[in-house]
């Protein structure tokens, strides 16, 4: 579904992706773990085009989304994000938020936008939220928001950046719950995360990102009983 190919991307002189290829196939669930400032959220970020990559390709389904004849909007709906800190829009309610942006790309009407937003809502028990405004929910609650946001676009990949490291810590059970159940449904997903449970119990593969490269792979049975990296196992050390 998503290949990158020796992708590669510098901010100024500073290199932060050294040379990524990877293949993401259609259902795969790649959980990506690795030490602050190693490039996770830039390799998200280039997948759906918030940022350039310097040089190298990535592929959604065989075409090349960086050629300009390719529609960026089109991508973004394709291939979802769900971020750290949610990016709800303050001033617009639970349900405006769900529903701007596939009515504005023209994915589906008002009234379709509409009943989908109450439709995922429900799906989550917040449909009592729909008026609300996202200062009137809690960590847990709006991140949830944010995640079905996403499923509005009607996404074939969803891309996850930390999404539970901004949560008090008795959130974040249900954050990983809604995110299993996609898992389950056979949604396509890569998540940048510091649940190592999450990764034990849903990924299919984990991939340890470190200085802008991926320094190992597995499946997550092997990676985290016999990783073979130095610096995979000092990294396990601290955060297992
Ligand atoms: P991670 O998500 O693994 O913590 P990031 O991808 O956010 O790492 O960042 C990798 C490196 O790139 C860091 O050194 C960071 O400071 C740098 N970086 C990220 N975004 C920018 C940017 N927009 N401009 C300049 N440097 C950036
Ligand atoms: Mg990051």
């Amino acid at each position: 579904m998503i290949v990158s190919n020796n992708l590669r991307k510098s901010y100024g002189k500073h290199e932060v992706l050294k040379g990524i290829s990877e293949k993401i196939e259609k259902g795969e669930k790649v959980v990506i773990i690795g030490p602050s400032g190693s490039g996770k959220s830039t390799f998200l970020r280039c997948l759906n085009l918030l940022e350039i990559p310097t040089s190298g390709q990535i592929l959604f389904k065989g075409e090349d989304i960086a050629d300009p004849k390719n529609n960026i909007n089109k991508i973004r709906q394709k291939v979802g994000m769900v971020f750290q800190h949610f990016n709800l829009f303050p001033h617009l309610t639970i349900k405006e938020n769900i529903t701007i942006a596939p009515v504005k790309l023209g994915i589906l009407t008002k009234e379709e936008a509409d009943k989908k937003a109450i439709e995922l809502l429900r799906r989550i028990g917040l449909e009592d939220k729909a008026e609300a405004y996202p200062k009137q929910l809690s960590g847990g609650q709006k991140q949830r928001i944010a995640i079905i946001r996403a499923l509005a676009m009607n996404p074939e990949v969803l891309l996850f950046d930390e999404p539970t490291s901004a949560l008090d810590p008795e959130m974040v059970g249900e954050v990983l719950e809604l995110m299993k159940e996609l898992a389950e449904d056979g949604m396509t997903m890569v998540v940048v995360t510091h649940e190592m449970g999450f990764a034990r119990e849903v990924a299919n593969r984990v991939l340890f990102i470190d200085e802008g490269i991926v320094k190992e792979q597995n499946t997550p049975d092997e990676f985290f009983t016999n990783p073979q990296n130095p610096r995979l196992k000092e990294f396990l050390s601290k955060v297992l």
